[in-house]
């Protein structure tokens, strides 16, 4: 068991390093890696994952290549576009409703984009919730012209979420309304949502999310928690094993890292990324291995996750 401690090339959540444990069991590698703003409880989830790759494996596969979207932060319209070209995705996902910047901003960066995918290309928005409901309206008026493929959580709460998605005719996803394993029943409820984005770590596992994506009955779109090669895998699973998959999934963030624990990353290939097993490579799992103070925090971290797992089962 070691505790990884690697770089963000670009400040993510707030953070710039990413941290997290990774070990291997019967079934192979697994990652365990809640951010550490969560509190234990919310961490049990995060473990139950873990533990179904290391100790159970995932469920056989449908489909052996994952579609993935490229990500396009908040800049400008030219570097918007470089980064689609470069990304050989035809799916991207364009950041929107950035704090100081705006609707001139977002509408000539999607215009950049979707002139960069051309019009057989799939142009997607993620407002992070940082919309009103007012706000979102009128931006996805503007924006529809570029024919969106979805907006991804306009609003912060799931009541708004709903309301954004009775006044438009844009599809709307639900990404931070969905953070535990009972929140998507609670976007069903609300009919908030047109689309379910589903992480592997917080819901508790590849079993669990297909479980959740059977009872909601949205269509789902994994996306990563920002995990290492040997997280992302997880989500790969998920994805290969879904009966459908209408989306490109969010799965290609492992290009966010300066390093890596595996020698061949999860990074896509003419927008896709391949099914298989992540086994990380020692060398570069002994330069990602953390202090000897950061990994107490995590072994102290896991084993009272682990107390807490097993008195809630
Ligand atoms: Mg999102």
């Amino acid at each position: 068991m070691i505790t990884y401690s690697l770089g963000l090339k670009n400040k993510f959540r707030g953070i710039t390093v990413r941290e997290g444990m990774l070990f291997e069991g019967p079934a192979g590698w697994a990652e365990w890696s809640p951010f550490l703003d969560y509190d234990d409880a919310t961490c049990v989830a995060w473990l139950r994952a873990a533990q179904e790759a290391a100790v159970d494996g995932w469920p056989e596969p449908v489909r052996w290549q994952i579609p993935v979207n490229c990500t396009v932060p908040a800049l400008g319209p030219e570097r918007a576009a470089e980064i689609v070209r470069a990304s050989g995705c035809r799916t991207a996902k364009v950041k929107v409703a950035e704090p100081g910047q705006s609707l001139a901003d977002d509408l000539a960066r999607v215009e950049a984009v979707r002139d960069a995918l051309g019009p057989d290309g799939r142009v997607r928005i993620d407002a992070n919730g940082g919309w009103s409901v007012d706000e979102a309206l009128r931006a996805l008026k503007e924006l529809s012209r570029f024919e969106l493929e979805y907006v991804e959580q306009p609003c912060a709460s799931v009541e708004d979420l709903a309301l954004v998605r009775r006044h438009t005719d844009v599809l709307v996803a639900a990404d931070e309304s969905i953070r535990r394993a009972e929140d998507p029943l609670r976007v069903r409820e609300l009919e908030a949502a047109d689309i379910a984005v589903l992480k592997v770590q917080p819901i508790g596992g590849v079993r669990a999310c297909l479980e959740i994506a059977e009872q909601i009955g949205l269509p789902v779109v994994v996306s990563s928690a920002l995990e290492t090669s040997v997280g992302i895998a997880a989500g790969v699973a998920l994805a290969a094993a879904l009966p459908e998959l209408p989306y490109a999934c969010g799965l290609a963030t492992v290009a966010m890292f300066t390093s890596e624990v595996v020698a061949e990353p999860l990074l896509p290939v003419d927008g896709f990324l391949p099914v298989r097993k992540m086994e990380p490579d020692r060398a570069l799992l002994a330069a990602a291995t953390a202090s000897p103070e950061t990994s107490a925090v995590w072994e102290a971290r896991l084993a009272r996750v682990e107390v807490l797992k097993g008195s809630a089962e």
